[in-house]
């Protein structure tokens, strides 16, 4: 069986999983084996997603489960995007009523992991939640391709979507695809708010012209979706320091040219 949720496109046999370590051939149906498993549940202010400009002030309820269709060596939440953790099972029922009853609460966040490989858990979840009048938030690498990417769009309120890199090399080094990456940001800005996050690591994506070609694609969308310049700790198999601020602050005066808002994360 081929899986065409993400451009990895897995040939997966009887009872084996694809790339994600999620994603199962069950009797010839390809199943996301971490449904409704949710190894973290928080009241998160909506600024830690990170989303400035949704609902500025406002909370809201995060969750994730474990799983991711790329492998990041700097990946800074390895412990659960690359193994299976520890886990309670939340039916979308159950997620939905928590949201309700959560005080203070805008919605749900889907996070911490990748949530795109647990697709049919993120659509039945959002349906519940829009039957609610909640809001649907995801964050996410991009890694989905355009078909299944359609049938979510309309489901989600805002997105940050993770841009690794402005590079085709970097992003096959990380084992994602860069135009999946770029489409996705082009297809879902037409139905949702949309900010985006950069990791800059030292040596690998720190360097003015990326971040001038990335700013120049992005207010191709519009100007005024919000770039995030995110500093990079060691974790998992990236031991470099991490990026000295002059870099972040440097790199911000860039994007500023052509973004009218951009951000330092995590100094
Ligand atoms: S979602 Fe998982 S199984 Fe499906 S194509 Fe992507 S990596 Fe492979």
């Amino acid at each position: 069986m081929k899986c065409k949720l993400c451009p990895h496109y897995c040939d997966i046999s009887e009872n084996a999983y694809g790339f994600c370590g999620v994603r199962k051939n069950v009797d010839g149906e390809i199943v996301s084996d971490n449904y409704g498993k949710i190894t973290s549940l928080a009241l998160d202010p909506i600024e830690k997603k990170p989303l400035y400009h949704f609902f500025p002030g406002s909370k809201i309820l995060s969750v994730g489960s474990y799983g991711c269709n790329m492998k990041c060596g700097f990946c800074q939440n390895f412990e659960i995007s690359q193994n299976k953790a520890n886990y309670e099972y939340l039916s979308p029922e159950k997620l939905t009523e928590i949201a309700i009853n959560t005080q203070d609460n805008i919605g749900v966040a889907f996070t911490y992991n990748e949530p795109t490989i647990s697709f049919e858990y993120v659509v039945d979840c959002a349906k519940l939640l829009k039957q609610a009048d909640l809001n649907v938030v995801l964050v996410s690498n991009g890694q989905i391709n355009s078909a299944p990417l359609e049938k979510l769009a309309n489901l989600v309120d805002a997105w940050n979507i993770d841009m690794k890199a402005w590079s085709e090399d970097f992003y096959k080094r990380q084992f994602g695809d860069f135009e999946t990456a770029k489409r996705t940001v082009e297809i879902v800005s037409k139905t949702a708010h949309v900010e985006i996050t950069t990791l800059i690591i030292p040596g690998e994506n720190d360097n003015d012209y990326e971040i001038a070609a990335m700013s120049k694609w992005l207010a191709g969308i519009s100007a005024d979706i919000p770039l995030h310049l995110s500093r990079y700790f060691p974790r998992y198999n990236y031991d470099k320091p991490a990026t000295p601020k002059d870099t972040l602050f440097r790199l911000v005066r860039i994007a500023k040219q052509q973004l009218n808002y951009v951000y330092v994360g995590n100094v």
